[in-house]
């Protein structure tokens, strides 16, 4: 790897500034090796539409052409994981670079961007949205998708998994219907941002087990109720626990009353996934071990706030941390407070 200086010479008056910028560019191959790294972040820099036409799969998109780049990228970038970055051709992605270099992240840029990729063969994904790739210890792969709020889509070694589906949210649509049908749908309960019955027809088949808790099954006329605590083995591989999920601010308490409504945890090879559904940081949290992944709500007054979700991390203790279901709250104040807390915190489009 080559060290690239960037030196921008700007003059004032009589005086020359000199201002260096340092990041790696890096060879196709020397990519693709970083996209397997877990410390690493692949940053796609084009455009949205560029980046729907064709992405290195697991790649965030944030195009450095708009004026907040660089906040986007603040909030949605760890500054404990390197970046590696790329555009179209090179030329995109070594601005950004520069610039995200210069508010302290460690940058990698791919010479010749996805042109250079796709010229080698590389593999790219039309994916809408943004994925994350994990693997059980015995090697069978996961995928999630964050599409959106608290729409979950996992596929893991050739089965579909949906939680909470729903098609719309205000201006927001998950078109469903181009999906592939699920082979198991999760339903924490029955608010419209968690359980819509047309998404659930779209994406059931013949053989698709639907599990809700038991308010949002009669709703439906169908699917398999679980009850707090209760235990499914639905696969040799997939198992379910349903975990409360409940309100305890006062004042709060109807939104989500205790013994109604459902988290889950999904144990798929082994890989613990914890989907909370709508809760506050319940003492009943503490018995929840050995997660890999988390997914914690943050969002006034419903679920947690920003701080609550910290305690709650630092209870569960889950490897990565995806807030979900935050709305407009801001999410950007929680990788720092868990700085130093092995919790790799993602922040993706759930809003
Ligand atoms: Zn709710
Ligand atoms: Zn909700």
């Amino acid at each position: 790897m080559k060290k690239v200086i960037t030196c921008l010479l700007a003059t004032f008056g009589l005086t020359t500034a000199c201002v260096q910028a340092n990041y790696d560019n890096i060879d196709v191959l020397g990519f693709a090796s970083l996209t397997e790294e877990t410390d690493v972040i692949v940053l796609d820099v084009r455009t949205a539409e560029e980046y729907a036409e064709g992405h290195i799969a697991g790649a965030v998109n944030i195009d450095q052409g708009e004026d907040d780049f660089l906040e986007q990228a603040k909030s949605r970038l760890s500054a404990e994981k390197r970046i590696a970055v790329y555009c179209r051709s090179g030329r995109r992605s070594a601005k950004a670079s520069g610039k995200l270099s210069d508010a302290g992240y460690r940058c990698i840029n791919l010479k010749g961007g996805i042109k250079a990729w796709e010229k080698a063969g590389m593999p790219t994904t039309t994916d809408s949205y943004e994925v994350d790739v994990f693997k059980t210890g015995n090697g069978k792969s996961i995928r999630i998708h964050a599409l959106m709020h608290s729409c979950i889509r996992i596929e893991y070694d050739g089965r579909e998994i949906e939680v909470d589906p729903v098609g719309r949210m205000g201006e927001r649509v998950v078109d469903y219907a181009s999906m592939p049908k699920a082979d198991y749908i999760f339903v924490t309960h029955e608010h419209g941002d968690h359980y819509d019955a047309s998404a659930i027809k779209v994406l059931s088949k013949e053989t698709t087990r639907l599990i809700m808790n038991k308010r949002c099954a009669d709703m439906y006329g169908a699917g398999t109720a679980m009850a707090n605590g209760d235990r499914l083995q639905l696969a040799e591989d997939i198992e379910v626990e349903a975990v409360p999920a409940y309100n305890t601010t006062e004042g709060h308490l109807q939104f989500h009353p205790k013994g109604r409504d459902n988290g889950y945890i999904l144990t798929l090879d082994g890989f613990r996934i914890y989907i909370a559904g709508d809760t506050e940081d319940i003492a009943e949290m503490s018995e929840i071990k050995d997660i890999d992944i988390a997914f914690l709500p943050c969002n006034q007054p419903y679920t947690m706030t920003p701080a609550q979700l910290v305690r709650a991390s630092k209870v569960v203790r889950p490897g990565v941390l995806f807030p979900y279901h935050y709305g407009n709250t801001d999410v950007n104040v929680i990788p720092s407070e868990l700085l130093g807390e092995g919790v790799d915190v993602r922040i993706r489009h759930y809003e």
